[in-house]
C-alpha cells in the first residue's frame, strides 16, 4: 500500500462505498490520487501518472487551471449558495447565455442540472412533458440504442442500452432500443466507418410497431463513449434525424461526453451538421472542477411550457434540483468556457486529432488488439476477451499502465483514450509507446 493511502484508517477505507468500482479489489491495493496539474495526476507515492482520459472525459482543458480555481473561491466568498426556485443569482443567467453561444443555433434555452445523469433524466422528462403540453400525453415513449449510455438515474438507465447496467433493478422506465452500430466489417476504421448507415432505418420499423403517436423522442449519443467509443457510421445520424423529423419525434443528443470539443468540434451536432431538439451537457462545462450539467432546448419546446401554465405564480416545469445553477458551478463554468475560448482549445483538439488517429492505429497488429476506433480526440482499443472472463484483460492492462505512469480507463473489453486538448504530440507518442508494451505483455 502506498505511503499516503496507508495513512487512511481501516474505518475510513471501509466507510467509503465507491461508485462503479470493484471495492474489494481496490481496497486491497488502492490506486490513490492526491494531486493534479496540467495533463498529470500525482499518485499517493508521489509518482506522476499521465491522464489519458481527461479524468472521466471531463477535465479536457487540463487540470489545475488557476482561473477556474480563483473563480470558484471568489464565488464561495461572495455567495456560497442561493435558492434556485423562485429566486436566483446573476451567474446563472450569465452562464446560460454563455452556454447558448456555444450550443447549435436554435438551442438557446438552458436548464441547469448537476451531472450528466441528471441532464439525461431532465431531457427525457422535458420530451414527455412537451408532448403532453402540446395536447398529446400519449406520445410519451423514448427510443434509445443498445450500448448507449445516458448515466445511472432511472430514465437514463432505462433508455441506455448497456445491459448489465439495467439488470437487477426490476421495472425501470419502459424503453425500446435500436441496434448498436459496432459492426465486424468496420474494424480498424479511421474516423466514421463506412458500413451501417442503414441500421438507422430500423427506427422506421420501431415507429411502425409502436406508432409515431406514442413516441416522444429518440435519444442517442452522437458518439457512444462509455460502451467503448463507438463511432457512428457515415450517414447514420443524418438518417436517424431525418426519420425523427418525418414522424415528428424529438431528437435528443446526449453530448455529456462529446460536448465542448471532444470530437474536434464544439458539439457532435455541429460536426455532423444536425440540430437536435434537445441537447444534454455536463463534464467539460466546468472542466470537471465542480459538478454541473445542462440541457439545451429549442424556443418551441421552451414555449410549450411557458404558454401552457395559466397561473402566473406556478412553476412552468415542476422539475429542478436544490443545486441547479449552483453559484460555484456557474463561476467554474464561466471561467472554464473562457479558457476554452481564449486558448482556442476546440481547434487545438481538431489539430491534434489526425496525429492521434495515426499513432493509435499504429498499434494495429499487436497481440490482443482486435479493433481500434477513433473520432476527434476519442479513441479505443478493443481487446480480445479472455474466455469466460470478460473485462479481465483491459483491467490488467490498466493496472500495468498505472505502474508505468499512465492513468487509463478500461470498460468492458476496451481500453479507452480521451487525452486533454492541451496534450502534445510527444504525449500521444508516450501513451502509445507504453500501451504498445503493456497490451501484448498482458496474459
Ligand atoms: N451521458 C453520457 C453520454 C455520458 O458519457 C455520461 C458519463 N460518462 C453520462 C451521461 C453520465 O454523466 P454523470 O456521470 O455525470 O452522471
Amino acid at each position: 500500500m502506498t505511503a499516503r493511502a496507508a495513512q487512511l484508517t481501516p474505518a475510513q477505507m471501509d466507510a467509503f462505498w465507491m461508485p462503479f468500482t470493484s471495492n474489494r479489489e481496490f481496497k486491497a491495493a488502492p490506486r490513490m490520487i492526491t494531486g493534479a496539474d496540467g495533463c498529470y495526476y500525482t499518485a499517493a507515492d508521489g509518482s506522476k501518472k499521465y491522464d489519458t482520459l481527461s479524468g472521466l472525459w471531463c477535465a479536457s482543458f487540463g487540470h489545475g487551471r488557476p482561473e477556474i480555481a480563483e473563480a470558484i473561491a471568489r464565488a464561495a466568498r461572495t455567495l456560497d449558495y442561493a435558492p434556485p426556485f423562485q429566486y436566483a443569482h446573476p451567474l446563472g443567467f450569465e452562464l446560460a447565455e454563455r452556454v447558448a453561444r456555444f450550443t447549435p443555433k436554435g438551442l438557446d434555452r438552458i436548464f441547469f442540472t448537476n451531472s450528466g445523469s441528471e441532464s439525461a433524466d431532465t431531457a427525457i422528462k422535458i420530451a414527455k412533458a412537451y408532448w403532453a403540453r402540446r395536447g398529446h400525453p400519449e406520445k410519451n415513449q423514448v427510443i434509445g440504442r443498445e450500448k448507449g449510455y445516458h448515466g445511472v438515474n432511472v430514465g437514463g438507465t432505462s433508455v441506455g442500452g448497456i445491459a448489465p447496467n439495467r439488470a437487477g433493478f426490476g421495472e425501470l422506465m419502459g424503453a425500446t432500443h435500436l441496434p448498436h452500430t459496432l459492426l465486424a466489417e468496420n474494424r480498424f476504421s479511421k474516423g466514421c466507418p463506412e458500413h451501417g448507415a442503414d441500421l438507422a432505418d430500423q427506427l422506421e420499423a420501431r415507429i411502425r410497431d409502436i406508432g409515431a403517436e406514442h413516441v416522444a423522442a429518440v435519444m442517442v449519443e452522437p458518439m457512444s463513449g462509455s460502451a467503448g467509443v463507438i463511432i457512428p457510421p457515415k450517414g447514420y445520424l443524418e438518417r436517424l434525424a431525418a426519420i425523427c423529423k418525418r414522424h415528428e419525434i424529438l431528437l435528443i443528443f446526449d453530448e455529456v461526453l462529446t460536448g465542448f470539443g471532444r470530437l474536434g468540434a464544439t458539439f457532435g451536432a455541429e460536426l455532423f451538421g444536425i440540430t437536435p431538439d434537445i441537447l444534454t451537457m455536463a463534464k467539460n462545462i466546468t472542466n470537471g472542477a465542480v459538478p454541473m450539467g445542462a440541457v439545451a432546448v429549442t424556443e418551441d419546446i421552451h414555449a410549450a411550457f411557458m404558454d401552457s401554465t395559466p397561473l402566473e405564480y406556478d412553476a412552468e416545469f415542476r422539475h429542478g434540483y436544490t443545486y441547479s445553477a449552483h453559484p460555484l458551478a456557474c463561476a467554474a463554468g464561466l471561467a472554464a468556457l473562457d479558457v476554452l475560448e481564449r486558448d482556442d482549445l476546440v481547434s487545438r483538439a481538431a489539430d491534434l486529432a489526425p496525429y492521434f488517429e495515426a499513432q493509435i492505429h499504429n498499434l494495429r497488429g499487436l497481440k490482443h488488439i482486435v479493433d481500434i476506433r477513433n473520432l476527434g480526440l476519442a479513441g479505443a482499443f478493443q481487446i480480445e476477451a479472455l474466455p469466460g472472463e470478460p473485462g479481465r484483460r483491459p483491467w490488467q492492462i490498466a493496472l500495468a499502465a498505472w505502474e508505468r505512469g499512465l492513468y487509463v480507463r478500461f470498460g468492458g473489453d476496451t481500453v479507452q483514450l480521451g487525452p486533454p486538448f492541451i496534450a502534445e504530440k510527444a504525449d500521444i507518442d508516450h501513451i502509445c509507446e507504453v500501451l504498445a508494451e503493456v497490451i501484448p505483455a498482458t496474459p
